[in-house]
């Protein structure tokens, strides 16, 4: 496929990523179907200084020979390669309802969120705003799906993984204590 991502990945405010998240009206049988399918969510770091979701896209397309390319469902950016510090974009496989690309195993790849911030850390932290962000993101895609906290963990927190992802400086704990919190 030609098309280029940016047409395919809703660039979303901060405001606006409730309308991305919930499902549109009338689609009642969509959303229970969608309900059950969503039981986790995995928090990965990109491993990379810079970047966003087009970047990421092209590398699991053409590198990687990911069909559906970019392979996690939301990319919170870090204000590099032109997007700005907390920026949520929402992914083709977001807006599609496909299985994720993000882990080892299939059963989550099917049945996990990937929400990957872009930023490495192992050397650095996540920014202010991504954390705002993601926490913005993780509490309305659980109430919405029904997602108890408890399954929503980082890539390396998943047995089989085999991954240090998403850093040893990404804050899990106060992370924790965030969700469940707002709205
Ligand atoms: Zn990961």
């Amino acid at each position: 496929m030609r098309s280029s991502v940016s047409s395919r990945c809703a660039v979303l405010l901060l405001a606006g990523v409730a309308a991305a998240v919930i499902p549109p009206r009338g689609a009642d049988s969509a959303r229970s179907k969608r309900n059950a399918r969503w039981r986790y969510i995995v928090i990965h770091h990109s491993a990379t200084r810079q970047g966003n979701a087009r970047l990421m896209d092209k590398y699991h397309k053409n590198t990687k020979r990911m069909a559906n390319g970019l392979a996690y469902h939301f990319v919170i950016n870090n204000g590099t390669a032109g997007r700005r510090d907390g920026e949520v974009e929402v992914g083709r496989r977001w807006e599609e309802q496909l299985a994720g690309g993000h882990v080892r195993q299939k059963w989550l790849n099917e049945s996990g969120i990937g929400i990957c911030l872009v930023g490495n850390f192992n050397r650095t932290s996540p920014t202010r705003a991504q954390m705002k962000s993601l926490e913005k993101l993780v509490n309305r895609l659980c109430s919405t799906y029904g997602i108890p906290p408890g399954c929503v963990k980082g890539h390396k927190d998943f047995d089989g993984e085999r991954t240090v992802c998403p850093g040893k400086n990404f804050p899990m704990a106060e992370f924790r204590r965030q969700i469940g919190k707002q709205s």
